[in-house]
């Protein structure tokens, strides 16, 4: 057996865990860096681009989740220090991201797979107060968006590079 030295049994840290077991400078970047989160599957991996480095390349990486939590980051800092890097404590510290990830798959005998696959392609928002506070859908491809009343996803024009733009 190989000597676990993340500290947790099972390898699967609690929020807490993660968040205690984290450099101060990870957590800070991780709370104050932008990012742009895709989902790439479900349930397992996000790609975290990280867009306070605009015009460099090499910032996505993806952080793999077990059991709801981020266990592991395709990036250096993750490889060579102890500890959740930014990426994943990105994740962690951004609920809707963390709902996302936590949902458990539904399983119907496979028929549910189209319109899941739908319902993954766009994220649910609600506008400000000031702004009418009403219900809006955003596609996670191409971040066009539009109110749910008026179709929401189902209705909206896509990018033409966003991969949802044939399916119309
Ligand atoms: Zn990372
Ligand atoms: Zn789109």
């Amino acid at each position: 057996m190989s000597v676990d030295t993340s500290g947790s049994e099972n390898g699967i840290g609690s929020k807490k865990d993660l968040i205690e077991g984290a450099t101060s400078g990870a957590l800070l970047k991780a709370q104050d860096d932008c990012y742009q989160f895709t989902c790439i599957a479900s349930h397992e991996v996000v790609n975290v681009h990280n867009t306070s480095y605009e015009g460099e390349n090499g910032h996505t990486y993806s952080v793999h989740f077990e059991d709801g939590m981020p266990v592991r980051c395709t990036c250096k800092a993750f490889e060579y220090h102890s500890g959740m890097c930014k990426h994943g404590l990105a994740c962690l510290l951004r609920a809707p991201i963390m709902v996302a990830m936590s949902t458990p798959l539904v399983t119907d005998g496979g028929s549910q797979d189209g319109r899941e696959a739908l319902q993954k392609a766009y994220s649910t928002h609600i506008e400000p107060e000031d702004q009418g506070g009403e219900e809006y859908e955003k596609c996670r491809d191409c971040e066009h968006e539009l109110l749910s009343k008026l179709g929401g996803f189902d209705q909206l024009t896509h990018s033409l590079d966003c991969r949802h733009f044939e399916e119309r």
